[in-house]
């Protein structure tokens, strides 16, 4: 077993304090990756306060890990020591059922291996996440990085940039597409960025008027405060499709009403409470209300690949592992702008 310093929380809601886990050693398959960076999502927060279902502790968070390859096992064929490589919020899954086969491994049947706060393939081991120095990784479940970007804005592609390309591309979002955006956040901020890479007309729909310009900046043509009412109102009948990165619970009426016959409200974000779609919002003008998760290991390749083809990284800003619990406090004040990275040197060092 390989030691390796961690940052974890030993019960629910605890902050997070050092501890040193252990990794498995390099199979003939496996990857060992000397994490360099990794996000902080808004589900390791959830995850860590106990806010979806019963949390596996301790849990060591982060599924947006960039790092580089220090050792391959004999079987190994797509990477080689010294390469870059990225994991993101599943190391494994069944390999078998039709959702695997389809290269949709996010909605295995047989149950998805998650990179934190889950099991690994035995069943029995606890999985721990990228908030450590090192993770050892099947080479199918690891992602290749180009040298292009910087590798601390590579790290939330992992996660928010997946999950916010993958139902753009699903629903086929371009060019003449008029799309709103919920919540300028670490998903939003790059909901922004793809939508308008791929030629679409953004309005952000925030809370926080302080984020106006940054909006403009990252691309959107619109923004509205969502505070304002009648900002809301203006904009009914306008969007084909709406993508909510919203994290905690609110209403679906005012942005379902702006949408046009047969627009698509597509919920990526995960409030801490169900929520009612009222019939009345949907039914006049045949509008959808969907979901969406991360996205399979192809599709998160082409989305690293597209990135480093045209320039897009997130907006981060870089803290030491020590800053992490304050750095959550933060995220919930929806202050950060627009995803906190962890320099995992810090962890070396200490
Ligand atoms: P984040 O950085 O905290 O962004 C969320 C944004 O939502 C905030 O910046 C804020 O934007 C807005 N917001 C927060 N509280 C609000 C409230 N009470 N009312 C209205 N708006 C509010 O979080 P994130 O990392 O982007 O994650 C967003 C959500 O997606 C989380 O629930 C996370 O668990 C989920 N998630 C889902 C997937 C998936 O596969 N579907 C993957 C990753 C994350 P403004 O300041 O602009 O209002
Ligand atoms: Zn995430
Ligand atoms: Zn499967």
């Amino acid at each position: 077993m390989i030691k390796t310093p961690a940052y974890a929380a030993a019960v629910a809601k605890a902050p997070l304090v050092p501890l040193f886990i252990e990794r498995r050693e390099p199979g003939p398959h496996d990857l060992l990756i000397d994490i360099l960076y990794c996000g902080v999502c808004h589900s390791d927060i959830h995850q860590v306060r106990d806010e979806w279902f019963t949390g596996i502790y301790p849990m060591v968070p982060g599924h947006e890990i960039v790092g580089r390859i220090t050792k391959v096992g004999d079987k190994v064929t797509r990477f080689k020591v010294g390469d870059l490589a990225g994991v993101g919020c599943f190391v494994d899954s069944c390999r078998e059922c039709p959702e695997c086969k389809a290269g949709l491994e996010q909605y295995c049947q047989g149950g998805l291996n998650l990179t934190y706060n889950s099991r690994e393939k035995d069943a029995k081991t606890p999985t721990y996440g990228g908030y450590s120095t090192r993770i050892v990784v099947d080479e199918q479940y690891a992602l290749h990085v180009s040298p292009k970007l910087p590798l601390q804005g590579v790290a939330p592609l992992l996660c928010a940039g997946i999950t916010t390309y993958s139902p753009l591309r699903h629903w086929k979002v371009g060019k003449g597409h008029t799309v709103g955006v919920m919540g300028l956040g670490g998903l939003g901020h790059m909901a922004v960025k793809f939508a308008a890479a791929f030629g679409a007309e953004v309005t952000v729909f925030s809370t926080s008027p302080s984020k106006q310009a940054d909006a403009t900046r990252l691309g959107a043509h619109h923004f509205a405060l969502t505070s304002k009412p009648e900002a809301m109102k203006s904009m009914s009948n306008r969007f084909d499709f709406i993508i909510d990165t919203v994290s905690a619970p609110h209403k679906f009426e005012p942005y379902l009403d702006t949408l046009k016959t047969d627009g698509v409200m597509i919920c990526v974000g995960v409030p801490t409470e169900p929520m009612s779609v009222p019939a009345f919002s949907i039914i006049p003008r045949r509008r959808s209300v969907a979901g969406s998760m991360i996205g399979g290991i192809a599709e998160t390749q082409e989305m690293l690949d597209y990135c480093a083809a045209h320039n897009i990284a997130s907006d981060v800003e870089v803290i030491p592992i020590q800053q992490v619990n304050e750095a959550y406090e933060r995220v919930i004040k929806s202050q950060v702008k627009y995803r906190f990275v962890i320099d995992l040197a810090s962890l070396k060092r200490s």
